[in-house]
């Protein structure tokens, strides 16, 4: 009989929620707000719907938002992007991310990947052909140095795929690791796919592209999602920026993957990306606030929390905590006994996991915070 099987995982974050809907914990597992998002940014997107294009956009994405799209990472980033020839929007960053493997990874192509890794890549990677040359970042600070990075690239490792800010450890590449990463993948002559989908959402200094480092410009996919700059994260509006010659094959891979994406919410997403400077600011203080409560209500009741800095995620190290539990066990316990779905941070691991920290996500009111401290705290008084 056809075994119908294929060697890819279901995700934590569809086995997270799905507890939580059927519990009704809260869900401070999968990242997503529980604001309805910028009224004026949704109401361009019905105002498109009823008197805007509906049917098939350009494959590349609408004029307006690569357009848009180039000016805002001028603005932002001082990047000079040709919109006609270096932008491709997708139907959010996992399909570019999707559209980048597939339509640059060949089969026995060596991908760098950098643990904990984003559910995605590894996946991806191998129903490419790819094989993956796995290198982990350490905790607390998650940082890793230049000579394990070097010892894992070897005479058919391609490409580095790199996610900064970092989901799920909250944490921002410094600029002495990009620039030591921009000359790990000059050396080497490796393509750098770059997840960069957190880039606004950064609470200390400002964020860099690798895009903009030294000899990164011909040879850097950057990989950005209108979900997480405007905290819609259904809308699935993202978007790959590379030199043309990459850029194309990538379109290539888009064209057999969604071919476009809904041209009401690009029109929305073209506007949103013309605000200023102050709605960045404003939509940064939101989230550091609820950030700030979930901290310190977490310290509060006994938990050692680590430095986040970015994306909506704060980690909780179990064991400082005086939690035998490892993660996972914790995760699955924390739902019914705390009323609260969390993601063991184990989940993003292919290989020698950290066990003992688990991934929280704070963009949720300050009742729904406190709410889920409250289930924390009471649990963890149980089990110490
Ligand atoms: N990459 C990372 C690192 C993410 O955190 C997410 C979503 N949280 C995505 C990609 C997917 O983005 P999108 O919803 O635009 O597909
Ligand atoms: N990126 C989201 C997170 O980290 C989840 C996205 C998804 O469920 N695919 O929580």
């Amino acid at each position: 009989m056809n075994p119908i099987y294929a060697a890819l995982p279901t995700t934590i974050f569809e086995k997270m929620s799905a507890l939580a809907r059927a519990t009704g914990a809260i869900n401070l597992g999968q990242g997503f707000p529980d604001a309805p998002g910028p009224e004026d940014v949704r109401r361009a997107a019905a105002e498109a719907v009823m008197d805007g294009y509906n049917q098939y956009p350009s494959m590349l994405g609408t004029a307006e938002l690569r357009q848009a799209i180039a000016a805002h990472y001028g603005a932002h980033q001082g990047l000079a992007l040709d919109w006609e020839r270096e932008v491709v929007v997708t139907s959010g960053a996992t399909e570019a991310l999707a559209a980048a493997i597939l339509g640059l990874v060949s089969p026995g192509d060596e991908v760098l990947l950098i643990q904990p890794l984003y559910d995605a890549y590894l996946p991806l990677v191998e129903r490419a052909g790819g094989v993956a040359r796995l290198v982990s970042l350490t905790p607390p600070d998650w940082r890793i140095d230049t000579a394990t990075l070097e010892a894992a690239v070897g005479p058919k490792t391609r490409f580095l795929i790199l996610n900064n800010p970092v989901n799920p450890t909250g944490t921002m590449w410094s600029h002495a690791d990009l620039a030591m990463l921009a000359d790990l993948c000059v050396r080497h002559d490796l393509i750098a796919i770059c997840d960069e989908v957190w880039e606004h959402v950064v609470f200390e200094g400002a964020h860099v592209p690798l895009l903009a480092m030294p000899g990164m410009r011909d040879r850097c996919v950057k990989i950005g999602s209108a979900g997480k700059i405007f905290a819609l994260t259904g809308w699935k509006v993202g978007w790959m920026l590379a030199a043309p010659a990459i850029a194309r094959q990538i379109a290539k891979a888009h064209q057999f993957l969604t071919f476009t994406t809904p041209p009401n919410l690009q029109a929305a997403v073209a506007y949103g990306l013309g605000k200023d400077e102050a709605w960045f600011e404003a939509m940064r203080a939101g989230f550091s606030a609820q950030r700030a409560r979930l901290d310190s209500g977490l310290q509060a009741a006994g938990f050692v929390t680590l430095p986040s800095s970015a994306t909506w995620f704060l980690s909780v190290d179990l064991a400082a905590s005086g939690i035998m539990l490892d993660d996972e066990a914790f995760a699955e316990r924390a739902v019914t006994d705390a009323g609260v779905a969390t993601i063991p941070i184990s989940a993003f691991y292919a290989d020698a996991p950290i066990r003992s920290i688990l991934r929280l996500c704070f963009c949720k009111s300050f009742e729904t915070i406190d709410k889920a401290v409250a289930g924390l705290c009471q649990m963890r008084t149980k089990l110490i």
